[in-house]
């Protein structure tokens, strides 16, 4: 009888018929190859499936977060912060369209998109036009203005976790889920954590870092587009902070007071000079001037000197954007 039903008892067949409701209205899609389900992706959170809504016959993403063992259920920040992320919607972010939790398991169904930014870069031999190149840099600041209005930083932002449909809408995936999903993350044995994205700030070990660390992504993911190489690729965080340095030139208290107090910085770093963009590959050539001016923005040393993505937005050279296929 249900009125006797201990609590625990009474949660658990609540849960099951949840499993079950979740179960019923998802058909999780096989490989093409064996019998194995339909891997897209393993990322820093957990694998990616290929699934459909059996109701809308929509194509789905479904994200099956590892969670941590040690912990009991989900963490009740995570489903707040999930349930803020599940209430917005905006063109250029992933649409998370459900949420499966139940105890030791936590499932985000997103909606799916064929390719990611690297891909897209790695088809067309990392050759992508100076007007594409600003298309997807209009797209990603107004994702990322969307977002950081609604008080919701990304911390990742790659071209990996950028997604691309087939009419070229690029859409922002994983927004709101470093804090979500609590760090440090349990990780893959063989999953690569990328630091080549990773701001200064972060990489000199400021305990307090905010909304320009993804301005720093774009200032990065921007120049890639242009070169089709990553701009600092380090294979550690010190490596990434001498190839910042390299290209930047190593910055000084002037230019961003509070510096040499960071935990990670070192006066002994040796002292380079700024390259100069113009002689970065053919990064001058692929942005021009103006796009130069802003990348300047976006990179700039002390977080609260770098531009702000809405006004980004109303740059020079986002002025002759195609607005017309974007709402
Ligand atoms: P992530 O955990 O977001 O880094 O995802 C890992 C990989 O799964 C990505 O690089 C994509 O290849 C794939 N993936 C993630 N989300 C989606 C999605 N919404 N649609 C299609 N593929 C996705």
């Amino acid at each position: 009888m249900a009125d006797s039903m201990p609590m625990a008892e009474a949660a658990l067949s609540s849960f099951d018929e949840q499993q079950l409701a979740f179960d019923g209205k998802y058909e999780w899609l096989r490989a093409a190859t064996g019998d194995g389900p339909y891997i897209l992706g393993e990322g820093t959170y957990g694998k990616v499936y290929k699934a459909r809504n059996l109701r809308t016959g929509e194509i789905v993403a479904m994200k099956q977060m590892k969670l941590d063992a040690e912990e009991e259920g989900v963490p009740s920040t995570a489903i707040r912060e999930i349930a803020v992320l599940k209430g917005l919607s905006h063109p250029n972010v992933v649409c998370l369209q459900d949420v499966f939790c139940r105890p030791g398991k936590l499932i985000l169904v997103f909606e799916f998109l064929e390719q990611d930014l690297k891909k897209h870069m790695r088809a067309l031999n990392g050759r992508l036009t100076p007007a594409s190149i600003k298309h997807f840099a209009y797209q990603l600041c107004c994702g990322v203005e969307f977002c950081h209005s609604n008080r919701i930083i990304h911390r990742d932002l790659k071209p990996q976790n950028l997604l691309i449909d087939n009419h070229l809408r690029l859409k922002i995936a994983d927004f709101g889920l470093a804090r979500a999903i609590s760090i440090p993350v349990p990780k893959y044995t063989h999953e690569v954590v990328t630091v080549w994205y990773r701001p200064p700030e972060i990489l000199l070990g400021s305990p307090l870092y905010s909304i320009p660390v993804d301005i720093w992504g774009i200032g990065c993911i921007l120049p890639e587009m242009a070169t089709g190489c990553p701009l600092f690729a380090g294979d550690s965080e010190i490596d990434t902070v001498f190839k910042i340095f390299q290209k930047l030139g190593t910055p000084t208290d002037a230019e961003w007071p509070g510096l040499s107090e960071l935990p990670d910085f070192k006066p002994t770093f040796p002292k380079w000079r700024a390259k100069g963009w113009e002689n970065i590959r053919n990064t001058a050539a692929q942005l021009g001037p103006e796009g130069i001016a802003l990348l300047e923005q976006f990179t700039a040393y002390d977080p609260k000197n770098r531009i702000s993505a809405r006004r980004a937005l109303l740059e020079p050279y986002f002025a002759d954007v195609d607005r017309s296929n974007l709402a």
